[in-house]
């Protein structure tokens, strides 16, 4: 039974990616930071016993290292950097930015991936697909960037892509592959009602673009169809 990780996942993109992966008869550590509170994906890991729930605040680094201890038996196919945040859209503008979300935005979004890579180096070395899989986002595009705004999401996005673009470099000759994936406009509580994309669409797209993986693709920005992006 192959096993994966996912960030993230008492709503959104990481809950469906819990549904999916555990419907197709993998082994999903599915973690998220209040579990009490996540009835959904509790819901879910009572339909699927393969969904085991951990708890894990992606800002607290020793959590981290905690868990990649306490889960050190298990071999990890697939890790999904899933969970992320949008920073406060309103304090984003010159003039009222406030530097102290942003610094929280950068640890979520750009830190905290590379450190679940760091911490979760052996588990992955000893799976059999040896795959990172950063979530990222188009907004994190310079080439793309034509209205502005959102700067605490986009440089963290952005830094985001820019690590992970190294780690493809630095992990290749352990024989591990690092994939960028932008998941579309998803209908989520980050993407909105007006989102063209449902969560179960742009979790097929993701999961076909994984499957397909090979060593070629590793460091590449993709969007949920497979399509390349700009950097
Ligand atoms: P949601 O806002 O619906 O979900 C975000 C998830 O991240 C939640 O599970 C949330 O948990 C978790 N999270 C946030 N902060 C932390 C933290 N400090 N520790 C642990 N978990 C945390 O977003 P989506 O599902 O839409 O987004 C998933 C990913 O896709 C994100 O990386 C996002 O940037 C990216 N993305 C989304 C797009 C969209 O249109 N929806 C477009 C492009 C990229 P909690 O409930 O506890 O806050």
């Amino acid at each position: 039974m192959a096993t994966v990780l996912v960030t993230g996942v008492n709503r959104g993109i990481g809950l469906e990616f819990c549904r999916q992966y555990a419907e197709a008869g993998w082994k999903v550590l599915a973690c998220c930071r209040r579990p009490a509170q996540a009835s959904d994906l509790e819901g879910l890991a009572i339909h699927y016993p393969a969904i085991s729930i951990h708890q894990l605040e992606l800002g607290n680094f020793g959590q981290i290292d905690a868990l990649a201890h306490a889960l050190a038996s298990e071999a990890i196919d697939v890790l999904i950097n899933n969970a992320g945040v949008y920073g406060d859209g309103a304090r984003n503008v010159p003039g009222d930015i406030d530097y102290e979300l942003w610094t929280q935005v950068m640890r979520i979004n750009a830190l905290a991936p590379v450190k679940m890579t760091e911490a979760f180096l052996p588990h992955i070395a000893r799976g059999g697909r040896k795959l990172v899989v950063a979530i990222t986002s188009l907004m994190g595009s310079m080439g793309d960037n034509s209205s502005g705004g959102a700067i605490m999401y986009r440089s963290s996005k952005a830094a985001l892509n820019a690590a992970m673009k190294s780690l493809s470099i630095d992990l290749g000759s352990r024989g591990i592959g690092v994939l960028i994936l932008h998941p579309g406009w998803v209908k989520t509580d980050m993407g909105g009602t007006n989102a063209p994309t449902s969560p179960a669409e742009s979790v097929a797209g993701l999961r076909r673009v994984i499957d397909g993986f090979s060593p070629r693709d590793s460091g590449h920005f993709l969007d949920f169809r497979g399509r390349e992006l700009p950097w």
